[in-house]
């Protein structure tokens, strides 16, 4: 295949952007050569400013969950547009998404939306923050939660040292206050809450880790968190941005009967276009200004164009009751014939999985935490990447990411993958 207008774009606008693009993991930094340029998108493909045709296995991350364009998306957007694209007041299709997520998700009562996942994460923390008079979060090594100053924390050296930033810009003041455990490790975590008796707001996580590949909760791991959380009057968060309606209409909360106190929602909530939500029962969310102490705001948020394809896309997956049953079977084969192929040639992997998230790892070890995530082969997942590449198949263009498989794959798309990554991996 060729790249060669890919790498023209690339040169320009690595001009007038910083590093060619706007957001980091798109400029093929953890697998080398050149990204590519989008033109358009339809289903389960993507096609390029080259003419290159491409099956889509990241689905911008997550939101296109039904395929590109889905069309009462599409269609949702487009006469909300005619009308006005932005009010900076009340509509009624706030209400409709809001009373339609509220159906859909356990144990919440009142949503507020806000633009993005990170702003969703960040404001939790804040209310979370607000509603126990404390300071201090538990964030898990390898989580993932935007790219707000208190997430962006490195794994510590001991089990209750303070983090430190791992991004210039981030103060030493803001570090301190998030305390670093280990995913899977449940005595761990009781450690960081001994060490800081009375002092932990909230501990959030990613109830299914999606951000160092896809990590699933061991047995009991998430509700022994909540009896940690009970124990030490601490708020739990589940950060369902990447769960929440993909692995069930209810997220993580329904699968694992796990209650969380505060919900963050991005990716699929939005339909593609950018929103992120955070929901609780009513005495939290009524801390929020206006009626409560704890500000939060957004000229945007609830912006009608996004609502409207929410809540096309909440309505699509409410009114299919088979939908996330159809997406476990084609992923489930999916994964049943990279190991099949993998195997027969003698590549060493591990692959984990949950409903329509699968990650390949380059290491014959358990993938539990974001040590052992660590410890697959890079070089090998850069050839992997590449030899798709050339294949025809788009994959997350890093080691560490969950692929998001569409209902708009059809068994042929998975079975010309799967042979695919026969051919691929003759070559690792
Ligand atoms: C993507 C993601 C975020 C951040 O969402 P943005 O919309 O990129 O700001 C937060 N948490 C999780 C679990 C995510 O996967």
């Amino acid at each position: 295949m060729l790249y060669q207008r890919s790498s023209q774009l690339f040169a320009e606008a690595e001009k007038v952007i910083p590093g060619g693009v706007n957001s980091p993991v798109r400029a093929f930094k953890g697998v080398g050569g050149t990204p590519i340029f989008v033109k358009s998108a339809k289903g389960a493909y993507l096609y390029d400013e080259d003419g290159n045709r491409l099956i889509d296995y990241i689905n911008s991350w997550g939101p296109m969950i039904l395929g590109h364009a889905f069309q009462p998306v599409v269609d949702a957007v487009i006469e909300k547009a005619k009308k006005g694209t932005s009010f900076g007041m009340p509509t009624e299709l706030e209400t409709q998404i809001a009373a339609l997520a509220i159906s859909m998700v356990p144990n919440i009562d009142k949503i507020r939306f806000v633009n993005s996942g990170t702003e969703a994460c960040m404001s939790a923390i804040r209310l979370a923050r607000g509603f126990t008079k404390r300071d201090k979060i538990i964030k898990f090594a390898g989580c993932y939660h935007g790219h707000s100053d208190s997430f962006l924390i490195q794994a510590g050296s001991g089990l209750s040292t303070f983090g430190i930033p791992n991004s210039p810009g981030v103060t030493e003041g803001t570090a301190k206050d998030t305390l670093l455990a280990n995913f899977n490790d449940i005595e761990n975590v009781r450690a960081v809450f001994e060490a800081n008796k009375n002092e932990i707001a909230a501990l959030i996580i990613e109830p299914v880790a999606g951000n160092m590949g896809c990590v699933p909760p061991k047995e009991n791991f998430l509700s022994d968190l909540r009896k940690l959380c009970n124990e030490n009057n601490t708020l739990l968060i589940f950060d369902e941005v990447m769960t929440g309606f993909r692995l069930a209409k209810g997220g993580v909360q329904e699968l694992s009967n796990v209650v969380a106190d505060i919900v963050c929602f991005g990716k699929v909530i939005g339909g593609g276009l950018p929103v992120g939500a955070f929901a609780a029962r009513n005495e939290i969310m009524n801390y929020l200004a206006p009626i409560g102490p704890v500000y939060q705001a957004g000229t945007l948020s609830g912006n009608p164009l996004a609502m409207a394809a929410g809540l096309a896309m909440l309505e699509t997956l409410n009114n299919d009751a088979a939908i996330f049953q159809r997406l476990e079977e084609k992923t489930a084969y999916l994964e049943k014939g990279i190991r099949k192929v993998l195997t027969e040639n003698k590549i060493v992997f591990t692959i984990n999985r949950v409903g329509s998230m699968i990650s390949v790892h380059f290491d014959e070890n358990p993938v539990t935490d974001f040590q052992t995530a660590k410890n697959g082969d890079n070089e090998t997942f850069k050839k992997f990447f590449h030899g798709l590449l050339r294949e025809g198949i788009y994959i997350a263009p890093s080691a560490y990411e969950t692929w998001f498989i569409t209902d708009a794959l059809t068994y042929e798309d998975l079975d010309f993958t799967i042979k695919a990554i026969h051919k691929v991996s003759k070559e690792l």
